[in-house]
């Protein structure tokens, strides 16, 4: 199958060498010129583990291509897929859709012959009404169906949750749509993935089902652990006690500082709008966004009464910036609100995480970058662990103690037990667990 796929980021990119890994004949473009320039230089723009190999691999068979002109390789195509952003949109939380809509219309322009044109992108029920109205508008002619295709793959492990996914979502209106998509996805038949064809609204809304309701099950689990904190409960140990059981399943049960990323966060606010826009609230996802937000400053909250005395004019150091490990996203990390909160109580903040660090200087100020866990802790008031990248899990702690100036860790992963901190001389404070929490 010949495939573009418009838009090469986390999902465009990933996805797109996954389908060249396929065998198919894949073009990647993109608007930015600078990514595709560095694309065609050997380098790959995002930290994503495996990627680099992939890319340069399907490259070199010739599988794989990147371009940032769209006409030729959507003409020759016979499917399209629009993997570009969907963010929040500035003041009201809607999916802002004028990257999908664009692409739309420039796509409607280069057609030549039938063509499926598959939104990848996370969009609201009714995007592929708007995209196929948008493409008959521009281009009365063309022959075309559009479908909707949502990505579930996860930053970190993009590569083989694509390849391995534990399913494939496709709605359809147009029967066209289905052989071509069927073959475009009949090498995961091999990987057992069940592939799931449904209606296009149906598909489009199950995204948005399945991302609001991880994001609630971790804010269930993070609420649970600030109840633990008052009664004296173990949340590592409720949660082990829950999710043991098959209908609640351990997943996503690991208390911590709050959701983040490119996904959680503007997805739920983008349901949540869209429910009350057709009149059906959905109270739980408003809760769930409502929580999450207040929990990511009352962690920053959570350090600075740990800290013994001022903490003015003092440093603090957090090890991991991005929202989680294995990538260098940015979005939405709840570093930032953390970070913004012990630099509003006037703290020295310090930093170190080791893929993020070059964007989040992009959305920080005032962050001094170490060059290590024990750099970043020298002298500091504490130390928090904000992301659990596996440098951070075995830590020397008699070295990081003594690093400091107070022997603070503040473990917002759970990632050590209390006894193990205390007994390398750090007071420790974590979430959810009995003793000093
Ligand atoms: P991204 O910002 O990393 O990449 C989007 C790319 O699209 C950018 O490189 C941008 O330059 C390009 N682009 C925008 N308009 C274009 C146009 N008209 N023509 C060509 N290129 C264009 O975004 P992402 O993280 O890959 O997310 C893409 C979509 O996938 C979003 O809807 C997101 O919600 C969804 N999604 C993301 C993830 C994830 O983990 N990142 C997972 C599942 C779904």
């Amino acid at each position: 199958m010949r495939i573009v796929m418009i838009g090469s980021g986390y999902v465009g990119l990933v996805s797109g060498a996954c389908f060249a890994d396929f065998g198919h004949h894949v073009t990647c473009v993109d608007k930015d010129a600078n990514k595709i320039a560095r694309l065609r230089a050997g380098g790959i723009p995002i930290y994503e583990p495996g990627l680099d190999g992939l890319v340069a691999r399907n490259v070199a068979a010739g599988n794989l291509a990147f371009t940032t002109e769209l006409s030729e390789a959507v003409s020759a195509a016979d499917v399209v897929f629009i993997a570009v952003g969907t963010p929040s949109r500035r003041g009201d939380g809607h999916a802002d859709l004028s990257f999908v809509h664009d692409a739309a219309r420039e796509i409607a322009g280069a057609l030549s012959g039938f063509t499926v044109i598959v939104t990848k992108s996370t969009v609201p029920v009714g995007t592929g009404d708007e995209v196929e109205r948008i493409i008959h508008e521009c281009n009365p002619a063309a022959e075309f169906a559009v479908a909707s295709n949502p990505e579930f793959l996860r930053e970190g492990a993009a590569i083989e949750d694509f390849k391995r996914p534990d399913r494939v979502v496709i709605g359809i209106e147009d029967e066209r749509a289905r052989a071509p998509l069927e073959e475009v996805y009949r090498p995961l038949s091999l990987n057992k993935a069940p592939i799931v064809f449904t209606r296009r609204r149906t598909s489009e809304l199950i995204k948005y089902a399945a991302n609001a309701f991880l994001a609630m099950k971790i804010t269930y689990i993070n609420e649970m652990a600030d109840l633990c904190e008052q009664v004296g409960a173990d949340v590592q140990e409720v949660a082990r006690g829950i999710g043991l059981d098959n209908r609640i399943g351990g997943k996503f049960l690991h208390a911590g500082p709050g959701y983040g990323g490119s996904c959680f966060p503007k997805d739920t606010l983008a349901l949540m709008k869209t429910a009350q826009d057709h009149d059906a609230p959905l109270r739980l996802i408003e809760a769930t966004v409502a929580v999450n937000e207040q929990r990511k400053r009352a962690m920053g909250r959570k350090v600075l009464a740990a800290i013994e005395g001022p903490v003015r004019g003092r440093a603090v150091a957090l090890l991991g910036l991005t929202f989680k490990p294995n990538t260098d996203d940015m979005r939405d990390a709840p570093s930032i609100a953390i970070i913004q909160t012990l630099q509003d109580a006037g703290a020295k903040v310090r930093a170190y995480d080791p893929e993020g660090m070059e964007a989040a200087k992009t959305v920080l100020s005032d962050v001094e970058y170490a060059s290590s866990a024990y750099a970043a802790a020298d002298g500091a008031a504490a130390t928090v662990i904000v992301t659990e990248w596996d440098a951070f899990r075995a830590l020397d702690l008699t070295r990081l103690g003594a690093a400091m100036a107070d022997p603070l860790l503040v473990d917002l992963r759970n990632i050590y037990r209390p006894a193990q901190a205390e007994a390398a001389g750090l007071r420790y404070v974590g979430i959810g667990r009995p003793g000093k929490s």
